[in-house]
This record gives structure tokens, C-alpha cells and sequence, in this order.
């Protein structure tokens, strides 16, 4: 595919390129290891992975584990698959931010001895009084012109462990008037006598993000650190810390908007919530948007890529419709994925003028758009399944399937004429008869007469038993994705089991995460979590038709 324009990151990177700002190209993708990575990530994966490559640079993976109250191993496991999965190759090395807690340390105390850190015995809640507001300035604390030495000894004592969670921080000496909040003295480094998953209990002080962030991209000659809109006015902060604490080849830092998705649930803390009260089953819970979810409900890194490219690169915050990464699976399948028959909601057809016991071995196209699938053979009999919905005992006007006295196709196999049918004590109908003209057969050439319709059809004795899932959005964007309590407002039908579905035999070896288009049905994809070889178990990833247009 042709790229029409540089975005407006490309943009800047070659114009650095050019100034000889930087020689080479670095980037970063830096998650907390404090959940399952999600769609969002995806992009900010493919965008920094994409732009090293694109440059001929350096992708660095690294764990941003500088907070230790809800990192957990578990998770940096899981971030690692799922970058795998999407095609981005860190290399041979993993960074890890709290392999820099030295230096970030040294660095603090320069500051310190520059004048430009102190100890503040301030609470929580007086900094933030004392911060100010948009409108009105800040105010110094009473520990901000404490000397050096008084600084340093205290700081190294807080490091020690002699003062309890809260009693003090190290905070940047910047300016309490400034227009920025965020450069009104922040908070660098806090106390927190926790273990870390890494460096256990060697510290019981860790370094605030905005003080992490740049010295961890320094330290690793990141030229461009990409980062989320949100963090636009910290930039400042960035910047002063990678100067004050001099490091060469600064890096910079780059904001593009955060990718919006409607009608499904990001953001770590609404995932988990939902995860820990069991609503949905487990983080890759096939409605999520969780990359583990997306692989396990059968997208292809392939689709998240094409999707991430049509969403582009930008500074305006815009959502983006679910609709078009839907597009985006249907595209990719569509040529590579085998046609098969599969009946959801299955009623007996049964052919009475076909010969009994008797069943042929059809040729049928895996796909006929693309003959490099090949051909299969599906068996076909007296007994068949077809979709109860695909018989009425009194049809509405322009319905073309089957009821009493019409004629239909049988897909790949032969016309059927309705005979009549059969219903229960109850009502509901239990057979449909029919019976067949051997002249009709697909592909004889045959075409004395034409049927307005065309059904699918499994064969009764060979088909396998297996289990569908459905899906709709988790939440419908337009009642409100949280109710008035701040829960998440889920849609009652978002999942919906099928139990009692027929597959034709060519899906009995179906292997977890193969995925084939189901004729008329939608692109299905074996469950990695709970499929078996004695009891199959699909999801279906995007039906075939959407009003979406590109
Ligand atoms: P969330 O708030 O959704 O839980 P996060 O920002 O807390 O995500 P991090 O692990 O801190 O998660 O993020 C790692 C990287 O992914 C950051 O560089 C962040 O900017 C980027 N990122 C997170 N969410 C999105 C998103 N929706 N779109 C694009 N990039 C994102
Ligand atoms: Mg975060
Ligand atoms: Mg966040």
C-alpha cells in the first residue's frame, strides 16, 4: 500500500534527521507491567516499531516497573507474548526501567547538590494546597530553602529507611509560579517501604514517573520518545530533568493522541474490575479488546496493523468506530480463510427420493475466490441439517428458502423441492421433507430452471456436534459505556452460547486458533481456552456483512 503522506511524527523525525539533531533513529514502547496490554497499546507498539524500522533504527522493549504496588510477573509475561504475537522484534535485549534505580539515585543526588532538589516534610494533601491552581500561584513550602548538605543527609536517610511511608519527599526546586503546574516544584522521589518484583527490598524509595521517564530514555539513547497526548504538559518537566541531570544526546519527547475505540472497554482499571468480578472470562475474554482477547476471538496481528495504519498518526483526539477493525479482519480472512458449512441452529431435512443408507462425496472449492485453497469432499446424504430459519410453513412475501411447494438450491449439492413436515405435540417443527432432482447437480451444467434461493446443509450422520459463541459490543456507546454508580453498563447480549451446532467432518481436527469463514455465518475461530478435540468449540470473530466503507 501507497503512504500519501509523512505523519506528523515522520515529519519531525526527518526534520531532526536533516538539523543533524540525531544521526540515528531510537524508540521505545515502555508499559507498566501492571496489566494486559490492549488495542491502545497495539498502536503505540506498531507506531514506535514501525518508525525504528522505517529508519533503519533501534526498538527497545522496556518495562516501565518503577511503581511496584500493582506490578506483577504475570503481567510482564503476558506483554511480551502479545508484542511477539504482533510482530515486533525488540532484539535480543529486554530493558528494565528499575535497572537504572542507581543511576536515577545519583541523579537525584546531583540535582541535590545543584540546588535543585530538597527534602519537603510536607503531607500529600498540603503540597497539593500549596501547588495552586490554573488561576492562582503556588506557594513555597517552608522546607524548600533547606541547604544542600541538610538535603543530602536527608535524603540519603530516607533511602536508609529511617522515615516511614509519606513523612517526606524529595521534590524538583523549579518555580511555585509557574504557569505550569506541573513545574511547580513536583515531586521526584517518595518513600514506599514495599518489595519490588525485581530488586525486592534494596529500596524503599522509588522515583516518581515524570523524573523515571526521561532519565530511563536517556540512559538508553532514546531519540524519540513517543508518548500520549495526556502527557503534553509534563514535556517541560521532561525536558528540565534530562538537562538538569546532563545527560548527553537528549532525547525528545513526542505526543500523538490516544486511540479511542466506541462500543468496547479500554483502559486497564475497567478491564480488571471486570476480570476480578468474574464478568467476563479472564483478561482474554473474547470481548475484550485486550490484545490476548483479540488473538483468542481469532484477529490476525495482520488486521491490527492494517487497522492501526487506517487510524493513522494524529494530535487531535477522535474515536475511532469498532466497525472499522471489523472491516479490517473481514479483509484479511476473506481470501485466506476456507468456506465452510456449519449449522447454528440445526433442523432436520430429510430428501425422501434419496436412496437410504446411500451418501456421495461432493467436490466443493475451499474458497472460490482464491483456487490456491483447493478443493475438499463433503459428504452428502438422505438426512441432513439445515438453519431453522431456513423453513417456513408460511412464508412472507420475497422469502425464497424452503416451504411447502418451493424450490430451492442446496449449496454445492443439488435443488430440493419442499414435501412437507413435521412438527411436535408442542408445535415446533421437528422435520422438513423434500425431495431432490438428480439432474440439478452442482456443476453438471445443468440450467433448464433457476431457484431464487440458495441454502447451506450439513450431513446429518457425518456432521460434528460443536459449540458457537456469538458476540455483540460489551457496551453500546450510545446508552452510556458507565452507569450512574461508575459501573460499566454491558450489554445483556454480548455473548451467546450455541450449543447444539453441526459442523461438516472436514473441521474434526480444527486446531485452537484456526479460523475458517462459516458459509452465509461469519468468520469463526477455534477457542484456545476451552475448545477440545471431543467437543469443539468456536467464536465467531465478525459476521460477513457490515454497512462499514472505506
Ligand atoms: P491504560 O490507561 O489504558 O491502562 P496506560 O497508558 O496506563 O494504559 P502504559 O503501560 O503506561 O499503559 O502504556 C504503555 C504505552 O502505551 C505508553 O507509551 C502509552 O502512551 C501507550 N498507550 C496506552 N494507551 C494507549 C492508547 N489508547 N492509544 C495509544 N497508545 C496508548
Ligand atoms: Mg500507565
Ligand atoms: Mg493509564
Amino acid at each position: 500500500e501507497e503512504k500519501v503522506s509523512r505523519h506528523f511524527i515522520e515529519q519531525e523525525i526527518d526534520k531532526d534527521l536533516k538539523e543533524g539533531v540525531y544521526n540515528e533513529v531510537c524508540t521505545r514502547f515502555p508499559p507498566e507491567p501492571n496489566g494486559y496490554l490492549h488495542i491502545g497499546h497495539a498502536k503505540s507498539i506498531l507506531l514506535n516499531y514501525g518508525l525504528a524500522k522505517e529508519y533503519n533504527g533501534k526498538f527497545h522493549m522496556r518495562f516501565d516497573d518503577t511503581n511496584p504496588v500493582k506490578e506483577k510477573n504475570e503481567f510482564v509475561e503476558s506483554i511480551k507474548s502479545d508484542i511477539e504475537w504482533l510482530g515486533a522484534d525488540w532484539g535480543d535485549q529486554i530493558f528494565f526501567a528499575s535497572d537504572y534505580f542507581d543511576k536515577m539515585y545519583e541523579t537525584a543526588v546531583k540535582l541535590i547538590k545543584k540546588g535543585k532538589a530538597y527534602v519537603c516534610d510536607l503531607s500529600a494533601d498540603q503540597i497539593r494546597e500549596y501547588r495552586g491552581t490554573l488561576t492562582s500561584p503556588g506557594k513555597e513550602s517552608p522546607y524548600r530553602n533547606r541547604s544542600i548538605e541538610e538535603n543530602l543527609d536527608l535524603f540519603e536517610r530516607m533511602k536508609n529507611g529511617e522515615f516511614a511511608d509519606g513523612e517526606k519527599v524529595l521534590r524538583a526546586k523549579i518555580d511555585m509560579s509557574a504557569s505550569n503546574i506541573n513545574m511547580r516544584d513536583p515531586v521526584i522521589y517518595r518513600i514506599a517501604h514495599l518489595s519490588h518484583q525485581r530488586t525486592k527490598d534494596k529500596w524503599c524509595i522509588y522515583p516518581m514517573y515524570d523524573f523515571a521517564h526521561p532519565i530511563e530514555d536517556a540512559i538508553e539513547h532514546i531519540t524519540h520518545s513517543i508518548c500520549t497526548l495526556e502527557f503534553e504538559d509534563h514535556r517541560p518537566l521532561y525536558d528540565w530533568v534530562v538537562k538538569e541531570g546532563e545527560f548527553e544526546n537528549p532525547p525528545r519527547q513526542i505526543e500523538f493522541a490516544k486511540l479511542y475505540l466506541t462500543n468496547v472497554i479500554t483502559g486497564k482499571r475497567y478491564i480488571k474490575k471486570l476480570v476480578e468480578d468474574g464478568i467476563v472470562d479472564g483478561w482474554d475474554d473474547p470481548r475484550l479488546v485486550t490484545i490476548s482477547a483479540l488473538k483468542r476471538r481469532g484477529f490476525t496481528p495482520e488486521s491490527i496493523k492494517r487497522f492501526v495504519e487506517l487510524c493513522g498518526v494524529s494530535k487531535s483526539q477522535s474515536s475511532v468506530d469498532y466497525a472499522m477493525l471489523e472491516y479490517c479482519i473481514r479483509e484479511d480472512l476473506k481470501l485466506k480463510k476456507s468456506r465452510m458449512l456449519a449449522v447454528l441452529d440445526p433442523i432436520k431435512l430429510v430428501i425422501d427420493n434419496y436412496p437410504e443408507g446411500e451418501y456421495e462425496e461432493l467436490d466443493v472449492d475451499n474458497n472460490l475466490e482464491n483456487p490456491e485453497l483447493g478443493k475438499r469432499k463433503v459428504p452428502f446424504g438422505r438426512e441432513l441439517y439445515i438453519e431453522r430459519e431456513d423453513f417456513m410453513e408460511e412464508p412472507p412475501k420475497k422469502y425464497f428458502r424452503l416451504f411447502p411447494g418451493n424450490e430451492v438450491r442446496l449449496m454445492y449439492a443439488y435443488f430440493v423441492t419442499c414435501t412437507g413436515f413435521e412438527k411436535d405435540e408442542n408445535g415446533n417443527i421437528t422435520v422438513v421433507h423434500c425431495t431432490y432432482d438428480p439432474e440439478t447437480k452442482s456443476g453438471s451444467g445443468f440450467n433448464a430452471r433457476k431457484v431464487k434461493g440458495t441454502i447451506h446443509w450439513v450431513p446429518a450422520q457425518y456432521a460434528i456436534k460443536a459449540e458457537v459463541r456469538l458476540y455483540e459490543n460489551i457496551v453500546d456507546e450510545n446508552k452510556g459505556k458507565l452507569n450512574e454508580d461508575g459501573s460499566i453498563n454491558l450489554n445483556p447480549n454480548s455473548l451467546t452460547v450455541l450449543k447444539d451446532c453441526y459442523v461438516e467432518p472436514a473441521l474434526k481436527d480444527a486446531k485452537a486458533y484456526d479460523s475458517f469463514q462459516f458459509v452465509r455465518k461469519g468468520y469463526f475461530c477455534v477457542d484456545s481456552k476451552d475448545s477440545k478435540e471431543e467437543h469443539l468449540v468456536f467464536n465467531r470473530i465478525v459476521s460477513l456483512k457490515s454497512s462499514f466503507k472505506i
